[in-house]
């Protein structure tokens, strides 16, 4: 990250909340699984999701080769990243107070489209494990004409930020004697155990890196 705070990426509203550490800042990207990307084409504000891995300070992107975002980003346009992690629901006396525990990120950047077959090859090598770690080595690799149909972005975080929220509701200090509830539902993201294909050749056992899969 060449950059880390910026006008663009400073937290203006509860600043508080607001962390621009390298550290903090992948280890939530590294955790997420899905981003949204944000552009505008033609003066139209476009929100997209899809699939990241974060490779040092950069995120491969991948996918159609006709792409509309992938081609967007391709062409040079910046582009706004966004993640979230929720934690939990926060149920607060006053309605106005409720809220949620979050860690979320916002990134500015550009990115590049590979073009090199090896260094194409590689990054999707990286995305595959980086979402699936261990497949890569255990599963058919691309073969030319899929890779040729696959479009790969390397987008350079320029700038960033991380927001979080944590612990219990923020009442008016008269509320905290009224008999209404408060309190946290904490939320986490989990996997259960791997269905197999109903397609799957008999005796094929289940690999242990899928049996126990969490981010
Ligand atoms: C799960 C969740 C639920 C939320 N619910 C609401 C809601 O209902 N209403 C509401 O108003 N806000 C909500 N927020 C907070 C929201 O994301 C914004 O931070 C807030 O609305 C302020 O927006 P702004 O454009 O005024 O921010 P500003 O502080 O003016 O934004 C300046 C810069 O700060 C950075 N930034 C802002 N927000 C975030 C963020 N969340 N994560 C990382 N960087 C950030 C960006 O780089 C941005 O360009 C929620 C956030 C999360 C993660």
């Amino acid at each position: 990250m060449s950059q880390s705070i910026s006008a663009r990426s400073r937290v203006r509203r509860l600043p508080g909340r607001g962390m621009y550490d390298r550290a903090v800042i992948y280890k939530i990207l590294d955790e997420a699984l899905i981003c949204h990307i944000g552009f505008v084409a033609d003066g139209q504000p476009f929100v997209i999701p899809t699939i990241h891995a974060r490779r040092d300070d950069t995120l491969l992107l991948h996918g159609a080769a006709a792409s509309r975002m992938l081609k967007h980003i391709q062409q040079g346009n910046p582009i706004c990243v966004e993640t979230t992690l929720l934690d939990g629901l926060v149920i607060a006396r006053g309605v106005f107070h409720n809220s949620m525990n979050y860690r979320s990120v916002v990134l500015f950047g550009v990115g590049r489209l590979l073009v090199n077959a090896a260094e194409k090859f590689e990054a999707l090598h990286v995305l595959t494990d980086r979402v699936f770690p261990g497949r890569w080595s255990d599963s058919r690799a691309p073969s030319a004409k899929e890779m040729k149909m696959t479009s790969i972005i390397e987008f350079t975080i320029e700038s960033a930020s991380a927001k979080m929220r944590a612990g219990g509701p923020k009442d008016d200090a008269s509320d905290y004697d009224q008999a209404w509830w408060a309190g946290v539902i904490p939320a986490e993201q989990k996997f259960h155990a791997p269905v197999p294909d109903e397609k799957l050749g008999a005796g094929i056992p289940t690999p242990s890196y899928l049996k126990k899969y969490k981010r």
